[in-house]
C-alpha cells in the first residue's frame, strides 16, 4: 500500500520514487515510513532555482540545507573540481600533503578571529564537531586534566549525526528515540527570546541565562567541564537569535574557568550572516575553536573543518607529553578536490557575493517581517540571509499549534505549488536562500509565502483545526 501511494506521488511518472523506496534509505526517516517516503525529486539546479522532474521551477528556499551559498550551477566550481581531480584527485593525509589544503588554510586563518590560525579538515559538520570535541579531550588528557571533559550544550541545539556530536543535540525529537553519551553532556536553556518566561524583559532573560550558566559551572565544577559548544544562531532549532550580550558574557565565563568555547559555525559561516566567520565580527566572541562545513564549498563537495587557536597549540607543544598522539584523522581530511573547490568558492564570496549578502540581508529580513501581519504568524526572526517564520495558534498567548506537526508541511506544500521550496520545521518554516538572491527574487519569495500561509489558514479553518 505504501508503494502504491508512492506511485501516485511520483511526479516524474518514471518510477523514480518507487526505485528509491526499494533501495535508497533517506536521512531522518520515521519507523513507519522507512524506505517508503516520497520526497520532492529535484532534477536540476541553476542560481537560486531548482527544477523538479516535471519541469516545475522552485526557488530553493533553504539553499539545499543552508549550504548552496553561491547558488547552483556555478561553472567556476565545477571547473575547479574537474581541474583538481585531473591534477591530483587524492593523497593520503597520513604522511603526504597537497597544495590546495595548505593554500586554503592560509586563506581561512586570515579570515578567522584572533589567533585561530590552524585548520583541521573533515568531511562535513558532524565530523568537524566530533573532531573539536575529541581535540578537547586530548588537550585535557595531555595537560593531566583527565576529569575535565563534561560538555555544555543547549536545548534547541543541532550539532550533528555522529554519536558524540549527536549527543549534544537539544531538540527533543532528535533525541527521543536515539541513544547518546548522556553522561558526558549537560544541556542549558535555549537563548530563545520568543519563548522567554512571560513578563520577563529580554535583558532580564539574558541575565537569567548567564546566571544559569554560572550556577551550572559552580554545581559541576569548572575542573570537570571541558567545553561549551554553541551555534551563534541556533539554526535547525528555529533560527534562534540570542540576546545581544549573551554570547560575549558566556565567553567571558568560559575564559575565566578554562572551558574551551567551541563556536559551531557550520551554518553561520561563509556569508550566511554577511561575514566569512561570524563569531567575532557579528557576535563579539573570540572562541577557542570554530567548526565549519556546508558553505565552505557551497555544498559542491563534502568538506568541513575546525579552526584552532595558537594558544591551544602552544600549550600542547609545551606539555610534559610531547609524544602523546592526537589519534584522530579521516581518510578524506585535507581532500585536495574539496579544498580546491573551497578556494574557488572563497574567490567568489570575496569577489562580490559577501558584499551582496550584506546588502540584501536587511532587505530580506524587512520584507519577511511583513508576514507578521498574518494572524497565523507569531514571529518572523533571523539575521542576514537566514530566517524563520514561527506559526502560533493564538497571537495573544503565542501558544504553539496543537496540530504542530503539520503546519510547516502544509505551508511548504502550498508554497511548492506556487514555486518555492520551504524547509518545514514542525510549526515553523525556515528560509536561507542562496546568497546571490536579488531583491526582486526576495519579493517573489515573500509573495509566495504570503499566499502559501493564507491558503494554509483557509485549510485550517475549513478543517476546524484553527
Ligand atoms: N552543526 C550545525 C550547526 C548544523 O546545522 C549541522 C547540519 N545541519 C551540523 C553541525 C552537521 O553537519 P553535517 O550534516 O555536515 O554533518
Amino acid at each position: 500500500a505504501a508503494l502504491e501511494k508512492l506511485d501516485a506521488a511520483d511526479a516524474a511518472g518514471d518510477g523514480t520514487t518507487e526505485r528509491a523506496a526499494r533501495h535508497l534509505v533517506q536521512p531522518w526517516p520515521t519507523a513507519g515510513q522507512i524506505g517508503a517516503e516520497a520526497r520532492t525529486y529535484i532534477a536540476y539546479g541553476d542560481g537560486i532555482y531548482i527544477t523538479g522532474a516535471g519541469g516545475e521551477r522552485l526557488i530553493d528556499g533553504p539553499a539545499g540545507m543552508w549550504c548552496v551559498n553561491v547558488g547552483h550551477r556555478r561553472a567556476e566550481l565545477a571547473d575547479a573540481m574537474r581541474d583538481q581531480a585531473m591534477e591530483l584527485s587524492y593523497n593520503t593525509p597520513w604522511y603526504t600533503m597537497n597544495e590546495p589544503s595548505v593554500a586554503l588554510s592560509e586563506r581561512l586563518a586570515a579570515h578567522a578571529p584572533g589567533d585561530l590560525n590552524h585548520v583541521f579538515y573533515t568531511t562535513g559538520g558532524s565530523s568537524a564537531v566530533e573532531t573539536a570535541l575529541r581535540f578537547m579531550q586530548f588537550y585535557n588528557n595531555v595537560r593531566g586534566r583527565q576529569e575535565k571533559k563534561t560538555i555544555l550544550s543547549r536545548q534547541g541545539a543541532y550539532h550533528g549525526s555522529t554519536y558524540l556530536s549527536g549527543s549534544l543535540n537539544g531538540r527533543p525529537r532528535d533525541r527521543d528515540w536515539m541513544d547518546g553519551a548522556d553522561g558526558m553532556v549537560v544541556k542549558l536553556s535555549s537563548p530563545n527570546p520568543f519563548r522567554r518566561p512571560a513578563g520577563m524583559s529580554v535583558e532580564a532573560f539574558s541575565d537569567f541565562l548567564v546566571e544559569e550558566f554560572r550556577e551550572t559551572v559552580a554545581r559541576i565544577g569548572a575542573e570537570r567541564i571541558g567545553a561549551f559548544v554553541a551555534e551563534p544562531i541556533q539554526a535547525s532549532g528555529g533560527v534562534i537569535v540570542p540576546p545581544d550580550d549573551y554570547l560575549p558574557r558566556i565567553a567571558q565565563i568560559c575564559r575565566d574557568n578554562d572551558i574551551l568555547y567551541i563556536s559551531d559555525e557550520v551554518v553561520t559561516a561563509f556569508g550566511r550572516v554577511g561575514e566569512v566567520f561570524a563569531s567575532l565580527d557579528v557576535f563579539g566572541v573570540e572562541p577557542d575553536m570554530i567548526t565549519f562545513a556546508k558553505g565552505v564549498t557551497s555544498g559542491y563537495f563534502p568538506l568541513g573543518g575546525v579552526m584552532m587557536s595558537d594558544r591551544l597549540f602552544e600549550t600542547l607543544r609545551r606539555s610534559n607529553h610531547p609524544d602523546a598522539m592526537f589519534a584522530h584523522g579521516l581518510t578524506y581530511s585535507s581532500h585536495p578536490v574539496g579544498c580546491a573547490v573551497a578556494l574557488k568558492n572563497l574567490d567568489l564570496l570575496e569577489g562580490g557575493i559577501l558584499d551582496h549578502a550584506r546588502s540584501v540581508g536587511p532587505y530580506f529580513q524587512q520584507r519577511l517581517r511583513t508576514l507578521e501581519e498574518l494572524p497565523l504568524v507569531g514571529e518572523v526572526r533571523g539575521l542576514g540571509l537566514m530566517a524563520c517564520i514561527e506559526c502560533v495558534a493564538d497571537r495573544d498567548s503565542m501558544n504553539p499549534l496543537k496540530l504542530d506537526n503539520e503546519v510547516g508541511r502544509r505551508i511548504d506544500r502550498h508554497c511548492q505549488e506556487l514555486g518555492l521550496l520551504v524547509r518545514p520545521l514542525i510549526n515553523m518554516c525556515v528560509m536561507s536562500p542562496p546568497l546571490v538572491i536579488s531583491r526582486e527574487q526576495v519579493d517573489d519569495m515573500v509573495a509566495i509565502l504570503r499566499e502559501g500561509i493564507s491558503r494554509t489558514m483557509d485549510d485550517l479553518r475549513r478543517e476546524g483545526l484553527w
